[in-house]
């Protein structure tokens, strides 16, 4: 039987058929009076056009609604650590992009639940915003499991999962935060997320084209990886590449390069030195580790004078990620 890949996710998108909704204006916890768009059924809508139809704040009776238990200062507070482990491991890794990142988080997340409407996903906003970089942060922890539409954030063992999402429509990032997974891999992966919403809001590029779509996750990736070496040092590197190599050869030996990439568990066991907390953890670490190792494949030995050709090559090893993961349909 064909072994099941276990990856950890982080995108720019939640999975497209997730539905958010949101407020458009602000609330409080307790009084709801903004707008909520959701729903988006078609497959057209699917693929991650804006939801046309509005429920009403009025109409909420009328609607199956979940929140989360946490109160707003609780809250407040997840989204105060999660900036401080990020900011830990930026100032550990001493990269510059990272440290200015973990500095746009901190001016510019604002404080969102979760919450869900008849299963569909969605936030619901608590601050203000005041600029155009402004984003929402919907931080977990684990009492939001019990809001069914979060399960993905919150996946059993054997499940696939998302250790955190990006949703440029929305302009909401979710974020769990759980023991399972240590502050320093939840630090990275707010790394790359934070990543997502500063380009998303500073640049405002088509993220729903698929080629654009992997382009910026291609170079959130190697933002991601290059922070990584920093942090792992010399001898990480030297088992990227040495993975690299041998995958390489395998592939090679049988014809299959380019063609078919193995899945993460071709990097196990995981390098001396990482100490995963939990399964979940060692699929977050081997998810990581696996990408960065089939782009230093592609690196060391996709030889072209035209540089994009090598990038397209990277780029299309995230496509079939997201394919096979169904972030967007063929
Ligand atoms: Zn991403």
């Amino acid at each position: 039987m064909k072994q099941k890949w276990l990856i950890f996710i982080v995108l720019a998108v939640a999975v497209m058929g997730i539905v958010y909704w949101i407020s458009t204006g602000f609330s409080t916890r307790n009084t709801v009076r903004a707008q909520v768009k959701p729903v988006q059924t078609s497959q057209e809508e699917n693929r991650g056009r804006l939801p046309s139809n509005v429920v009403k704040a009025n109409e909420f009776s009328n609607h199956n609604i979940k929140t989360g238990k946490l109160s707003e200062a609780q809250r407040k507070k997840l989204l105060t650590q999660a900036h401080e482990e990020m900011l830990t491991v930026a100032k550990k890794s001493g990269d510059k992009e990272a440290i200015q990142l973990a500095e746009f988080f901190k001016n510019n997340a604002k404080l969102a639940e979760p919450i869900s409407c008849d299963g569909k996903l969605g936030h619901r906003v608590l601050e203000k915003v005041s600029n155009e970089l402004n984003f929402w942060f919907v931080p977990l922890d684990a009492s939001d499991q019990k809001i069914e539409a979060f399960h993905n954030f919150f996946p059993k063992d054997n499940e696939d999962g998302l250790a955190g999402s990006y949703n440029p429509d929305q302009n909401g990032m979710v974020y769990p935060i759980t023991q399972e997974i240590s502050p320093m891999w939840r630090g990275i992966y707010l790394l790359h997320e934070t990543s997502h919403a500063y380009h998303c809001n500073s640049e405002k590029y088509n993220w729903r084209d698929p080629k654009t779509f992997c382009y910026k996750e291609l170079e959130t990736y190697e933002f991601q990886f290059r922070v990584a070496s920093k942090l792992f040092g010399k001898d990480y590197d030297v088992f990227v590449k040495n993975q690299a190599d041998k995958i390489f050869a395998k592939l090679k030996k049988e014809n299959k390069l380019g063609k078919a990439w193995p899945g993460p568990e071709s990097i196990l066991p995981l390098p001396i030195g990482f100490k995963a907390k939990s399964l979940k953890e060692v699929a977050v670490i081997e998810t990581s580790i696996w990408l960065h190792t089939l782009f230093t494949l592609v690196d060391s030995h996709f030889h072209s004078s035209d540089e994009t050709e090598i990038e397209d090559q990277k780029a299309r090893i995230l496509y079939s990620l997201y394919i096979k993961s169904n972030v967007f349909k063929e």
